[in-house]
């Protein structure tokens, strides 16, 4: 069978893999010069910054993603951060276990035996938000925004913008699974072995090459491209949903392409210093719930010291936006940093600001709102960022939802007699 992939984003590349694996006859589409999407580097003045992620892998090397990349011999190292994370706070670093020694002894007892529920999966949400579910739990300042630097970090969302049942989801997967991890070459690194898999197993990668429309019936499409139009019995869309649902509309039923045309893409601001020596000093994250934008900071060259020139690092910091005007949220965040970082001026050099949003965002849809990879037409599936299963976070949850797109498929052709 033919299968048509639009957009070589992590999840078209992911899903492609797994098709030609598979034996289908696979042909990935990319309107850009060259594959990854959002998730490869971008070379500047020999430090490797990215399209859009930290170079970090949410659940590490025990994660789904790291788990597909294994299947598909995808032969990606994933580096564990050591530590995980650590909580800046009134300019100390606390680790995770010592954080509690920030509160005051009420909130202390009440905010472990909270946490421990989480982990453990006990803690239960109705419709609330996670930050209304907090307030009812524990009514602490601290809490609030410890909650706020982790969502704003993970999800680029505060803890009122998301819905409590999905941090609790979230939160349970990254207790078991229990680590975070930056890949070998960073982003591009994820993105080289997976078009390698794709192209030893048959496949084809076509830069440069946008696709203008999907047109026919299910399990009998044609893909329209500059160069003419192709047939294909299966079709998945990586191209973000808003797109997808204007590629395909002729083929999808009105009410559908109104939903995914519905839902709001989420925005973000993420800042790329160089810095002489190592500034936090390790590959966790360091989140910031003293800040007023940046949420969190890493230092993936502490792991992958190629990602800068030699004796040189990485520094990179998130920013979960408050305002629609992104150029005055980055100046916030910039203004952060330099509260954030000791002698920032003196250790650290600004090499880009980056702003994400509408079709190029952070996320295609915010955590909590569940699409599922299968569309009304049969053979016609999504993948990407605006397809990710409940308590699954970034490329993690990227990968569930292409595993998802493929159980169906699978079910669909042994159910059908495509
Ligand atoms: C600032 C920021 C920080 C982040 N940090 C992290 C992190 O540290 N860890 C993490 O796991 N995730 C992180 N993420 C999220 C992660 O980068 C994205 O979720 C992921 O890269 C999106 O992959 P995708 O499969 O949705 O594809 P996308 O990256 O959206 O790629 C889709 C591709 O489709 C192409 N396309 C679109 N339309 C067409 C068309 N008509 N024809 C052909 N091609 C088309 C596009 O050019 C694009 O290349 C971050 C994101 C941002 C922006």
């Amino acid at each position: 069978m033919r299968a048509v992939v639009v957009g070589a984003g992590l999840g078209g590349l992911l899903a492609a893999c797994a098709l030609a694996e598979r034996g289908f006859r696979v042909r990935v589409h990319e309107s850009l010069p060259y594959p990854g999407g959002r998730f490869t580097n971008l070379e500047f003045r020999g430090f490797q910054l990215s399209t859009g992620a930290l170079h970090m892998i949410p659940h590490g090397r025990r994660g789904p993603l790291a788990e597909m990349l294994a299947e598909l011999g995808a032969g990606v190292e994933i580096f564990r951060s050591e530590p995980q994370a650590v909580f800046r706070i009134g300019g100390r670093d606390y680790g995770v276990d010592e954080v509690y020694s920030a509160f005051s002894t009420g909130e202390k007892l009440r905010a472990m035996k909270l946490l421990a529920m989480m982990k453990l999966g006990r803690a239960r949400a109705g419709e609330e938000s996670y930050a209304e579910w907090l307030e009812r739990h524990l009514r602490s300042e601290l809490v609030m925004r410890l909650a706020d630097a982790f969502t704003g970090w993970c999800l680029s969302l505060r803890a009122h913008q998301v819905p409590a049942a999905e941090v609790l989801a979230q939160v349970e997967n990254l207790a078991r699974l229990g680590e975070t991890g930056v890949p070998d070459g960073g982003c591009r690194g994820v993105v080289d072995a997976l078009v390698e898999v794709l192209e030893s197993n048959g496949g084809e990668l076509r830069v440069r090459s946008r696709v203008l429309g999907v047109s026919g019936t299910s399990w009998s499409f044609r893909v329209h491209t500059g160069e003419g139009a192709e047939e294909a019995e299966v079709v998945v869309c990586n191209a973000g949903l808003h797109r997808s649902a204007e590629l395909a509309e002729g083929v999808l039923p009105p009410e559908y392409v109104r939903m995914l045309r519905g839902v709001e893409s989420v925005p973000g601001v993420k800042i790329s210093v160089a810095c002489d020596e190592p500034v936090l000093g390790h590959s966790g994250v360091v989140f910031t719930p003293d800040a007023e934008r940046v949420c969190g900071m890493n230092e993936v060259t502490n792991a992958v010291p190629e990602l800068a020139p030699p004796g040189k690092h990485l520094l990179m910091a998130h920013a979960a936006p408050a305002g629609g005007d992104l150029r005055r949220e980055a100046e916030i965040a910039l203004r952060d940093l330099h509260r954030l970082i000791p002698d920032f001026r003196k250790r650290c050099r600004v090499l880009a600001v980056q702003t994400y949003r509408g079709e190029w965002p952070v996320n295609h849809a915010p955590s909590g709102t569940h699409i599922p990879p299968e569309t009304p037409a049969g053979g016609l599936y999504l993948v990407g960022d605006g397809v990710k299963p409940r308590g699954w976070m970034e490329t993690d949850g990227i990968a569930m939802g292409v595993r998802e797109m493929l159980e169906h498929l699978s079910r669909a052709l042994e159910e059908s007699s495509v």
